[in-house]
Formats: structure tokens, C-alpha cells, sequence
């Protein structure tokens, strides 16, 4: 389709740069008759959970990622709640705000205190800084997250810990495939936690993955995702039912397989994202290290709205109305979700990077299979709502104006 440059945006009436919508995200699934042929064979045996192949998924994700144990669990937020209680910890935990909701529940459901600190405004990773101020003596833990698959200062915050003595963890449900100083995310800190959810680039349907180089913690998490029980029915401590389905197993095998394709293409159409976008005044992106690598689980970009001449509200609503669905990744942050607002340690801090970036942030359209083509139509969309931005600035409703 040939896009006229006096086209007017779909918000002022123009026609809308594609006939059906386009989703933020979407799995990309493995090939159908590998996973049939096994899934029959599954139910012939009638062993659904924890067998061989969750057993053969833990060692080919174990190879992949360079770690010595990895541990299958139905959900990255189970594996973050045992990590949590098999260690015993109490008191505070340090976490980033800029994170998904699920970081913030596990250490509640644990019976710990998250404590928000801020994130940096250019990688939108923790910031090590922050976190060292925040750390005090009631300070057991720290959940480092690598978001959108951005690794995190990996490096000072093992130092932070180290000097400190006390834990550290990641929150790595996006960082599967990612790679920090040459080294493939899943061996930092005490253990790192990948998610499997249907959102992520290596989807199990549902579940969850341990990685740890610790022969003890890692006995201990194949212990609690069973209830607690070590095998002799003596419960060694209050576990969970957090066991991998055979058939979440069997996906996970085969997603596997496609991972590095998969990586390959979305840097690609980050790339082209980037090239096509950053010419246009204020809009920019989330900076990854020289020499590490992201998954982009998801492509954000950051609005200036004085710069750009429209709020990032108002973007959103002109980029639904081109039928391209958005979102606001991670809009509101954990620490002002209306369930931690109670907290004591989250009434007072402010985070201005982390309110800086969620009030400007805006998730496009990624995916692994996504086309390079469709991914040029959506930078020529945002590049004709920015042609117009004064004409749309004036239908703003007052919260969509320039004050954000
Ligand atoms: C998806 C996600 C989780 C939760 O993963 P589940 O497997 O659904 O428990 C946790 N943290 C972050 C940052 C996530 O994006």
C-alpha cells in the first residue's frame, strides 16, 4: 500500500493505517507435529506431571543457559515465593518499582516487606545507587529484575550484596536468552527466575524455571515446588504445589528449540524500530550496554511530550485509532498500584525516574514472527501523528495535554 504524505492520521478522520489490528504481543508456537505426536504418547502413559520430559526440558535449559541446576515450576512468581522461603529470609526486601506487579506479590506472599527503590531513566533497570541507599540492617534481600530482557548492573549489585551479605535474586522473566558481559543471564546472584507465561519469548503455556549454581538451594526448590516434602513424607518446610505439567514441559522443549531465531529476529525489528523512530524529535529508547544482548520482550519507547508536541497519552489514543494496540509497560509502577499504597515503606519515597518513565513510556507492537513490514507501517503511523500533532493536541481531553 503506497502511504500518501498528506494522509491525515485515522484521529482526525483519515483512514486507519491497517484494516484489522495489530496486537501488542503474541506467541510464536513451535511446530504443530512434533508436539501432537508427544502429547498423544503422554496421555497414553498416563504420567502427566513432573516426569521425563519436564526432567529433559530442566537439562536442555540448564545447557543453554551455562548453569548447573535449573529447576522446572508452574509459574515464575512460585519459583520467586520458594526462593524466598526456602532461604528462610525475613524483613525487607529491596525490589525496583518499574517492574511487572508480580515481583512486588511474591515477596508479600513470603511474609517479607518489599522495599521500591528507583530504576535508571536509560536502562530502566534497578538502580544500583538506589539500592545501596535503600539497604539497612532489616535489609535480607534483593530482587533485581532485567526489564524487557535488558540485563541489569548485574556486577554492582553482586558487589552490593556481597559486601553486605545478603541475598540476591532475580526477578529474570524477561531476560531468558539475554546476555550480561558475555555471559548468558541465569547465573548471577543466588538464583535467577525465568517466567514461561504465553507473553514471554520462550512460552511453556504456563511456568516457571529455577537457575541456580547452588547444589543446596536448588535440592531445596525441587523440595517446596512439592509441597515441602523431601520424599519420606517429613515435610521440611511449608511448600507449595508448584510442580510442571509434562505437557508445559513438552512445549517448553520445542520453544526452545526456535529461542535463538526467535531473539535474532525481534533485535532485527527493534533495530528497524529504532532506525526508523529516532529521527523524529523526542522519542527515545531503552539503552542496552555495549556488548550485552536483550530479548526485547518488549519494544518501549520513551515520549518527551514537549518535544514530540503530544503527550503519550494522546499518541496511544491516535496509534488505537490507526488499529495498532499499545500499551503502558509499566504504567502505574508496583509502588503506586492501589494494594501497596498501605505499605509503610511505600507511602513516602517518590522515584522520580520511576514516575518520570511510567507517565512517558509506550509499549509497540513486538513479537517474534511479527513482519518487517508491518513494523515500517507503524513507525510511517507515528511518523504522520507527529506531522500532526498540533491538529491532535487540540482534541486532547485535558489529561491527554502536554503536563504529564
Ligand atoms: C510475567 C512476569 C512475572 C510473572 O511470571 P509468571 O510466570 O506469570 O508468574 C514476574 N515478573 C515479571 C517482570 C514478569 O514480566
Amino acid at each position: 500500500m503506497q502511504i500518501m504524505k498528506s494522509d491525515k492520521p485515522a484521529l482526525l478522520g483519515g483512514t486507519p493505517i491497517f484494516d484489522e489490528t495489530i496486537p501488542i504481543t503474541k506467541p510464536t508456537i513451535p511446530p504443530l507435529s512434533p508436539l501432537v505426536k508427544s502429547y498423544k504418547k503422554v496421555l497414553q502413559t498416563g504420567l502427566l506431571t513432573n516426569g521425563s520430559h519436564v526432567r529433559s526440558f530442566e537439562l536442555a535449559a540448564q545447557q543453554y543457559l551455562g548453569v548447573k541446576h535449573v529447576i522446572a515450576l508452574n509459574s515464575c512468581t512460585t519459583g520467586l515465593m520458594l526462593l524466598i522461603k526456602t532461604l528462610g529470609l525475613r524483613g525487607k526486601v529491596i525490589v525496583p518499582s518499574f517492574s511487572f506487579r508480580a515481583t512486588g506479590h511474591a515477596v508479600v506472599w513470603s511474609g517479607c516487606e518489599p522495599v521500591f527503590v528507583d530504576c535508571d531513566k536509560a536502562t530502566f533497570n534497578i538502580d544500583p545507587d538506589a539500592v545501596e541507599r535503600a539497604v539497612s540492617s532489616e535489609t535480607s534481600c534483593i530482587i533485581g529484575v532485567h526489564v524487557f530482557g535488558n540485563p541489569a548492573n548485574v556486577k554492582r549489585l553482586e558487589q552490593i550484596t556481597k559486601k553486605k551479605k545478603i541475598r540476591l535474586f532475580f526477578d529474570a522473566a524477561h531476560g531468558f536468552g539475554s546476555i550480561a558481559q558475555g555471559h548468558k543471564i541465569g547465573k548471577f546472584g543466588d538464583a535467577e527466575v525465568f517466567s514461561l507465561s504465553p507473553t514471554k519469548l520462550l512460552t511453556a503455556g504456563e511456568g516457571g524455571l529455577v537457575a541456580t549454581n547452588d547444589a543446596e538451594l536448588a535440592e531445596q526448590i525441587r523440595t517446596g515446588r512439592n509441597y515441602g516434602n523431601s520424599g519420606n513424607y517429613e515435610h521440611d518446610f511449608v511448600g507449595l504445589s508448584a510442580r510442571m505439567s509434562e505437557f508445559n514441559a513438552l512445549l517448553g522443549v520445542e520453544s526452545l528449540k526456535i529461542l535463538e531465531f526467535n531473539i535474532e529476529n525481534r533485535n532485527r525489528l527493534a533495530t528497524l524500530y529504532r532506525k526508523r523512530l529516532s529521527s523524529l524529535p523526542g522519542i527515545t529508547f531503552q539503552s542496552i550496554a555495549s556488548g550485552d544482548r536483550s530479548t526485547y520482550k518488549d519494544l518501549s519507547i520513551v515520549i518527551d511530550p514537549e518535544q514530540f508536541g503530544l503527550s503519550r497519552n494522546l499518541l496511544n489514543r491516535a496509534l488505537t485509532a490507526e488499529r495498532i494496540e499499545t500499551r503502558n509497560y509499566f504504567d502505574p509502577p508496583i509502588h503506586r498500584q492501589k494494594v501497596y499504597k498501605d505499605l509503610r515503606e511505600c507511602r513516602e519515597p517518590l522515584l522520580p525516574n520511576t514516575t518520570w518513565l511510567s507517565t512517558r513510556i509506550v509499549s509497540l507492537p513486538l513479537y517474534s514472527h511479527l513482519m518487517a513490514d508491518v513494523v515500517e507501517k507503524i513507525c510511517e503511523a507515528v511518523n504522520r501523528i507527529h506531522r500532526f500533532h498540533r491538529e491532535i493536541s487540540v482534541i486532547g481531553k485535558p489529561d491527554e495535554g502536554l503536563s504529564v
